[in-house]
């Protein structure tokens, strides 16, 4: 199938895209990579009238290290995140997911933004930017905001972006101490979406107690989740005194928007999900024992 037709605009400048997408309103769509757009429309699941390509507006593209942060412009393609060694450094989980992510025809087109923007239940860097703490980066007409990753997804394919909003990037708080992590999935072949998955990190004191730890699920509910009591409930102890599996057990035990479909049931999910939680634990705790 042919997406229904459609006027195309191609501004250069960040400012010029959200003066358009104010002018044309709620027939008006940014497309970045296209991805998961261009699916959408070509099944004609999705009809816009205008669609405002980001190729051209390269201030939307490209990394920067600052002392604290490590800032990933929204227009940077998966495999620019993947590769990149201020990533690797700076935000390595980022760059662990990014290999999971589809296929690389897909990561070659496929950008950071579009994906955060996308919102999907399944998505890596969405979970991966809760574990983080990561600050989402907007441009609209009435100016710029800062948006936690905790309070941007509010749904399915849904988040506080406003219709003429723009995710401009994304900022990272670098690793300090002695730190690991690890991501973690299940999807019954290479490529596809996760059934389920956890993005783990944590930080080890100088005795390797746990002082710092973020333990994000995705595929388990319609927005990425980050297992608050779970996560509180190991600070303090000894990293060797932690089981993984009942940290896995306990991420996942309350859970109760799992789905459940043809592909499995909420029940195998859950418990596919506790296992994805234990291995990054596992992982996570070995690298930050390692430093
Ligand atoms: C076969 C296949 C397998 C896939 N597997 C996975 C997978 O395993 N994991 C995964 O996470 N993803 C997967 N994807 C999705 C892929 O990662 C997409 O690239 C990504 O979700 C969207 O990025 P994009 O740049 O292509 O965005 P687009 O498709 O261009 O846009 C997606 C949405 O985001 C909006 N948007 C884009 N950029 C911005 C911005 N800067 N500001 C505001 N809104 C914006 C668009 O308006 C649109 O609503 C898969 C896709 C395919 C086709």
């Amino acid at each position: 199938m042919k997406p229904a037709a459609f006027e195309y605009h191609a501004p250069d400048t960040a400012d010029e895209t959200v003066a358009l997408l104010a002018e044309l309103g709620d027939e008006a769509k940014v497309i970045a990579g296209g991805q998961s757009l261009m699916p959408m429309l070509v099944m004609r699941l999705a009809v816009f009238e205008h669609l405002v390509d980001l190729r051209r507006v390269s201030e939307l593209r490209g990394i920067t290290e600052r002392p604290d942060t490590v800032w990933i412009g929204a227009g940077t393609t998966h495999a620019d995140v993947g590769r990149a060694a201020p990533v690797q450094r700076s935000a390595p989980l980022l760059s662990r997911a990014t290999p999971l992510i589809g296929h690389f025809q897909i990561r070659n087109r496929g950008t950071l933004g579009g994906s955060i923007a996308h919102a999907d239940a399944a998505a890596e860097y969405p979970a991966v930017a809760l574990a983080l703490d990561a600050e989402f980066e907007t441009l609209s007409p009435r100016g710029r905001r800062t948006l936690s990753a905790a309070e941007f997804f509010t749904g399915l394919w849904s988040t506080r972006l406003e219709p003429d909003e723009l995710l401009t990037g994304i900022s990272v708080p670098r690793p300090a101490g002695r730190y690991g992590c690890a991501i973690e999935e299940f999807a019954r072949r290479s490529g596809d979406f996760a059934m389920a998955g956890a993005a783990v990190t944590i930080r080890l004191d100088a005795d390797s107690r746990i002082e710092r730890c973020a333990i994000a699920l995705f595929g388990m509910g319609p927005i990425p989740v980050r297992a608050t009591d779970t996560e509180a409930s190991a600070l303090g102890k000894p990293a060797q005194d932690i089981v993984p599996q009942d940290v896995g057990h306990s991420a996942t035990r309350s859970l109760s928007s799992i789905p459940s479909d043809l592909h499995g049931s909420a029940e195998y999910r859950r418990r596919l999900g506790a296992h994805m939680v234990a291995r990054a634990w596992l992982r996570a705790v070995a690298e930050a024992s390692n430093d």
